[in-house]
């Protein structure tokens, strides 16, 4: 009997259908680091990545609510 790995890779498909999520604007957002100066708005901002895209969110840190 062979033996069968366990190991899967995800599919096209369930990639796409992470894509697709994102294009529809759900992205898996997570905190890609810790606040950083961002000298170009001139303040504090917080970095996000998507786990499926890789795309980048900044998020700056103010008392406004953005
Ligand atoms: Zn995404």
């Amino acid at each position: 009997m062979a033996k069968v790995l366990q190991f899967k890779k995800p599919t096209p498909a369930q990639k796409h259908k992470g894509k697709t999520l994102c294009k529809s604007g759900f992205h898996s957002w997570q905190l890609l680091k810790e606040p950083v100066f961002d000298s170009r708005q001139g303040r504090l901002v917080t970095v996000f990545q998507c786990k499926r895209c890789g795309a980048r969110k900044v998020r700056g840190i103010s008392r406004e609510s953005d």
